[in-house]
């Protein structure tokens, strides 16, 4: 049975953004970084916990959107911990390329507009950079689990299943109101921008069947298995947000790529299982 404690860093008030640490036992590693400037919360909320910056181990950064990449150039520099991420998201971390959106809710037009959600942060190239649908063991940075390439809400998104049943997804699901958090947060909702509905509907369901419990997320949250199951079950048909998105040239979802990712993934493993070892 492994041994970790979930700390659940408020990055805004309400519950509507935060980032999370891991405690293991040998090992402090942490799940996302907030928007430009979150550095001092985090330090904050390592000291409540007897820890400092320089214990963590490791910065997992679940995808390429500006409250869950905005402090991790910032923090790698003060703790000194390499930052693991997807290639998939690589030229947004890289701000090689403009982040596209696309937006899950009618009220995400405006939010776009706000300017909030395409906040620039310090350039930074990912120290451990997860390929294709590759996953690592986490062991080595002191906690008993694996990061693995989840894609849907973002072509490069990233999960953390610890060993116990506890999952931390980014921004695959959310919870409450508008961003997440504040009212109904026991109620799973998608977040504002998805790219790919029934892909992320795919990988909540694998992580369900692999025996996750619990669902820590970027907005709102936890949630149990059975509301994951619901939303997982209530994505599994739906079309990508279009109407909704005002983004200029090229967006994801408009291609339907990652399904078409999730899709070669599936025929990858069932030729992987079938083939005699
Ligand atoms: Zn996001
Ligand atoms: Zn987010």
């Amino acid at each position: 049975m492994s041994e970790h404690q979930i700390i659940t860093i408020p990055i805004l008030p309400f519950g509507m953004v935060h980032c999370h640490l891991v405690i293991g036992t040998n090992g402090c590693v942490l799940v996302d970084t907030g928007i430009p400037g979150s550095e001092g919360k985090i330090e904050r909320a390592l000291e409540q916990h007897g820890r400092k910056l320089s214990d963590i181990t490791l910065i997992v950064v679940t995808h390429a959107h500006t409250d869950h990449a905005g402090s991790a150039a910032r923090l790698r520099e003060l703790t000194g911990a390499p930052i693991l991420a997807h290639a998939g998201d690589l030229d947004y971390y890289e701000r090689r390329k403009e982040m596209s959106y696309c937006v899950a809710h009618w009220w995400g037009p405006l939010f776009l507009r706000s300017g909030v959600p395409g906040e620039p942060y310090t350039a930074f190239t990912p120290d451990i950079m997860l390929q294709d649908n590759a996953s690592l063991d986490l062991s080595r940075f002191g906690i008993e689990g694996t990061a693995r390439h989840t894609p849907g809400h973002t072509a490069g998104s990233v999960s953390v299943e610890l060993n116990g049943g506890d999952a931390l997804v980014g921004d695959l699901i959310a919870s409450g109101v508008f961003l997440g958090g504040m009212m109904r947060t026991g109620h799973a909702i998608r977040p504002p921008f998805e790219d790919d509905p029934q892909a992320v509907s795919a990988e909540l369901m694998s992580m369900v069947h692999a025996g996750m419990q619990r669902f820590h997320m970027g907005h709102g949250g936890p949630l149990g298995v059975e509301e994951v199951s619901r939303h997982a079950n209530a994505l599994r048909d739906m079309m990508p947000g279009r109407r909704y998105t005002l983004q200029r040239g090229e967006c994801s979802c408009a291609k339907g790529k990652l399904t078409e990712m999730r899709h070669a993934k599936s025929d990858l493993d069932a030729n992987e299982s079938a083939s005699p070892k």
